[in-house]
């Protein structure tokens, strides 16, 4: 099937892939086994059988890219993680959660610069193209002019979040000043000068780092601004058994944040709430009536926060999506971790809850769901992105499985999900325009951005005095 024919501004030569094995993530679950689709512009222009595209389409054959049988995918999007965390990976593992916020986290965070927060933006951005992921929802981090210039030199998509916090115990000295009226205003500007920049790529969101850290004006203001300029808002939602307790006994509320939400009116389609570990049946309700989104984080979650109810949540229709969260609470941004290890986790939990195994349990199919289709629901932008279907954004990702990662290939969903590897990622597309080929980074010099990145957060480590003891007898 075809879009009627391109314009002629279109800005470039429509370009034919066929040969591959599409997986479309579109709502009939369609997967070609020998498929082809037609990039015209920043968007998808034609797909279906090889046969029929290479008919149809003969004129574009000169230029066209046989795919041998390799997999053809929506790119990824990974719907929480901190870019600007990324020069303090390493920083605060196996640490207790407060000497990890109070005394590593902050201190970093405080003291970067709007250079660190490009540095470290760019070198999480490389990470991210390598896994596949060619949209993500930046969770709330510092200084996002730095790394809009960076998602703009990258060429991948993001919603850019500012960490907004007008309240709560222990903060830096330099964020305590920071009003509820600073807080909105300042996401207002930067609204005004990045939303719908780099050829429509980046989206600000509104962010609101946690219920400890926001006074209701905050909530509710915040609530109200993204309503006027119709975006969404990121938020971290019921981490800790910590949090609940302090909701229930500051905000008088029978259980955590979420039914606290659910009183105050800020559950609702357009909030992205990260985590949500701590949930009773009622909640998962909540968040299922509203259309609230969920990140589900399954590296953080098992590191910092405990087992999320996500198959209740997916049992209950709500829509689940996946993310890796910051490099100092995970480590690895590859989703396609997060994919293997989300599956896992919950087989893994049906066992731990119910004293018996349960294999079915959030399998392949619902896992590639959420890191497609359900990832683009939660950055609100599935009317473009998020599968493979005429008239959508051309984002797709090119997966080589002819390795010993994940050759025989049996069964190509379940390979996806269980055997494949960051490595098997050969090419990603973002716009209709190649950012990774052949798995070179097109746009930067990465070699680059590594020593940058090194010396960066050395510097950075040093001005916000952050040691990190030795584990071993280092001689
Ligand atoms: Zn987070």
């Amino acid at each position: 099937m075809a879009a009627p024919p391109p314009s002629s501004s279109s800005f470039s030569t429509p370009l034919l892939l066929y040969n591959g094995v599409l997986v479309t993530m579109d709502p009939h679950s369609r997967v070609f086994r020998n498929g082809a689709i037609v990039v015209s512009g920043d968007r998808i222009h034609a797909i279906g059988h090889s046969d029929d595209i290479l008919r149809d389409f003969s004129h574009l054959a000169d230029g066209s890219i046989d795919l041998c049988g390799r997999i053809l995918l929506p790119g990824f999007v990974n719907t929480h993680v901190h870019t600007s965390q990324q020069l303090g990976r390493g920083i605060a593992d196996d640490v207790d959660l407060m000497t990890w916020l109070h005394e590593r986290i902050w201190p970093y965070e405080a003291s970067m610069t709007e250079e660190d927060s490009y540095v470290s933006t760019l070198l999480c951005g490389i990470e991210l193209i390598r896994s596949g992921v060619t949209c993500f929802a930046e969770a709330g981090g510092q200084h996002v002019g730095g790394m809009a210039k960076a998602v703009e030199l990258l060429g991948i998509r993001a919603c850019l979040t500012q960490s907004t916090m007008d309240s709560g115990e222990g903060l830096p000295v330099n964020w305590r000043s920071h009003s509820t009226d600073y807080c909105i205003q300042s996401q207002k500007e930067l609204h005004r000068k990045h939303h719908n920049t780099a050829d429509g790529r980046i989206r600000i969101w509104f962010g609101l780092r946690q219920i400890m850290n926001a006074t209701d004006e905050l909530l509710l203001k915040t609530k109200d601004a993204a309503e006027e300029l119709k975006t969404g808002i990121h938020m971290h939602v019921a981490e800790i058994p910590y949090e609940t307790q302090h909701v229930m006994n500051t905000r008088k509320v029978e259980h955590g944040t979420v039914t606290y939400l659910e009183k105050i009116g800020l559950l609702r389609e357009n909030l992205l709430a990260a985590h949500s570990v701590w949930l009773n049946d009622a909640e998962i309700c909540f968040l299922s009536k509203s259309g609230t989104k969920v990140s589900h984080c399954p590296a953080s979650a098992m590191r910092m926060l405990g087992f999320a109810p996500i198959r209740e949540m997916l049992d209950a229709g709500v829509c689940v999506s996946l993310g890796t969260d910051g490099a100092p609470s995970n480590n690895r941004m590859s989703i396609v971790d997060e994919m293997y290890l989300a599956s896992l986790i919950n087989k893994g939990r049906e066992a731990y809850i119910n004293g018996t195994t349960n294999p079915t349990a959030v399998p392949a199919e619902v896992v590639l769901k959420m890191a497609t289709i359900n990832g683009a629901k939660s950055v609100l932008w599935d009317n473009e992105i998020g599968s493979l279907e005429v008239g959508k954004k051309a984002d797709m990702i090119i997966v080589n499985p002819f390795s010993w990662t994940m050759v025989p290939l049996h069964d190509c969903i379940s390979s996806l999900v269980y055997c494949m590897r960051t490595e098997n990622i050969e090419s990603v597309m973002c716009n209709g325009q190649w950012i990774m080929k052949d798995r070179k980074i097109v746009n930067l010099d990465e070699g680059e951005v590594i020593s940058l990145a090194m010396q960066a957060s050395n510097y950075l480590l040093k001005r916000a005095r952050i040691k990190i003891p030795n584990k071993m007898n280092f001689l």
